[in-house]
């Protein structure tokens, strides 16, 4: 079956660029997908050979569903880096290959593709999604926290977007202890750098070279990874790894203290969790995390409500369709 759409919303595109994978959607005008791909990210070459891989799983979801890339009303893509909407360009996309300056990924993408291409940063998008037609869908204001390799954050306050001048929503950046420890970033003691799976991964290796016990590399090895993927930290925890163990409650005591903090200053009605690591883990941990805000928030007697991401791996890809425009509304 091609598009089902009577009301004359020509289906729209999505892609969620990820530092592993790139996820592609094709929806109609109320959101339902109708064709899906996912493709590796390049891990070698630049930005060009990032953009053609994207417009390969763009090109294969369309596919799916029927139509072709040109008949799309757009393409939507969330990116990581530093997302210029306006000029449709990425700069600093440093988990993507050599992709540090700036890169005109709209216009590479409207080339390949045959049909206009809008950029937006990735967790923004994602919280949109859960917004509009997730677990956020009851709130005006909610703040949306992506627990994977790193940590990300999006915000909605009254119903609109809160991007600050560009950087806004970096919760993975909240100083959860002064002078902790190494960030990603540079920085100490920031979020990321206990509760984000990179560094989680670092301290497992460190404690396993000083001899730590733990099964979390010969889960890896089983499932023919390199990398401790959210999969494999779930299987660990269900055979009650101690050094899972270990490090997943201390993730979960620094999103306690670093989701409380924010919340502190935004008083959000919501707060959804989301990422690799939060929707593998699910309910319980969520809840968790929800407890281990508690000694952190000012108002202890009206925390916001916790939600797992309704969207799941495709949040990603069905928001960034969100910011194609769609065929009733002109251009800007
Ligand atoms: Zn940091």
């Amino acid at each position: 079956m091609t598009s089902g759409s009577g009301s004359g919303g020509a289906p729209r595109g999505g892609i969620d660029l990820g530092g592993t994978k790139i996820q592609a959607v094709v929806v109609d005008e109320r959101q339902i997908v109708l064709g899906e791909a996912r493709h590796p990210t390049p891990t070698e070459g630049g930005p060009a050979d990032v953009a053609a891989a994207m417009s390969a799983a763009m090109t294969e979801a369309a596919g799916l569903a029927g139509v072709r890339t040109d008949a799309l009303a757009g393409v939507g893509v969330g990116s990581p880096g530093d997302v210029d909407a306006q000029h449709g360009t990425v700069t600093a996309a440093r988990n993507l290959p050599d992709w540090e300056g700036e890169f005109a990924l709209g216009d590479a993408l409207e080339k390949a593709l045959g049909s206009p291409a809008r950029l937006g940063n990735d967790v923004q998008v994602a919280t949109d999604a859960e917004f509009e037609l997730g677990a956020g869908r009851p709130y005006r204001s909610v703040l949306g926290v992506f627990w994977g390799t790193g940590v990300g954050g999006g915000i909605v306050l009254e119903g609109r977007p809160w991007v600050g001048r560009g950087a806004g929503g970096e919760i993975g950046h909240v100083v959860v202890r002064i002078g902790g420890e190494l960030c990603g970033c540079g920085r100490r003691g920031c979020l990321e750098a206990y509760a984000g799976r990179a560094a989680m991964e670092r301290r497992a290796r460190q404690r396993h070279k000083k001899g730590a016990k733990t099964e979390l590399f010969k889960i890896m090895e089983e499932r023919g990874r390199s990398r401790l993927m959210s999969g494999i930290w779930e299987r660990a925890l269900k055979r009650d790894d101690p050094l899972a163990v270990e490090l997943i409650d201390d993730a979960i005591e620094a999103l306690g203290a670093g989701v409380a903090s924010v919340q502190n200053v935004l008083d959000v009605e919501a707060i959804i969790i989301g990422g690799g690591l939060g929707i593998r883990l699910g309910d319980p941990y969520a809840r968790r995390i929800g407890d281990a805000m508690l000694p952190h928030l000012f108002d202890d007697l009206h925390p916001p409500a916790i939600h797992v991401a309704e969207l799941g791996d495709l949040g990603g890809a069905i928001g960034a369709a969100l910011l194609a425009v769609p065929a009733s509304q002109p251009a800007v």
